[in-house]
């Protein structure tokens, strides 16, 4: 999945993703990609988050939702995306997956799910100035 977050010089934040689905996907499986709360979620007024990973997993937890609601309650972006990381792995200890988060402040950060083939989460950050390649080590 590419999984991607926009703020505009107005404040306006967008999230969205686009995926391919699974290898071996049953057909008309749908996913977590396209589900608003669980691919992506934006609310102007806080943040965005957008996940990748095992859909049929994430999606029953709509981290995206969960990490922008723990961002409105004034959690840092790094913090939330973990948080909601977190939350999944209390039912599915080494789940694939990450999510990348950032608030309307331009603060941002990424968690992944330390889980047989990710260790690390690599994630591009572009503003007027620069594109920065960032690392998270997984949970
Ligand atoms: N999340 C996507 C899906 O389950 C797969 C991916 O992230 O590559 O459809």
């Amino acid at each position: 999945t590419i999984g991607m977050i926009v703020i505009d010089e107005s404040g306006s934040i967008a999230a969205g993703t686009s995926t391919n689905g699974l290898t071996h996907k049953i057909p008309g499986r749908v996913g977590d990609s396209p589900i608003a709360g669980a691919g992506a979620y934006a609310d102007s007024t806080v943040g965005a988050a957008a996940a990748t990973g095992v859909g049929d997993i994430m999606m029953r937890f709509l981290p995206s939702y969960q990490a922008v609601e723990y961002m409105r309650m004034g959690t840092e972006p790094a913090t939330a995306c973990q948080k909601a990381i977190t939350r999944i792995q209390m039912y599915y200890p080494q789940f694939f997956g990450a999510l990348i988060c950032a608030n309307r402040t331009g603060g941002y950060g990424a968690a992944c799910s330390k889980s047989p083939g990710l260790d690390q989460f690599h994630f591009m950050v572009y503003n007027p100035l620069t594109a920065l390649e960032q690392v998270v080590n997984c949970i």
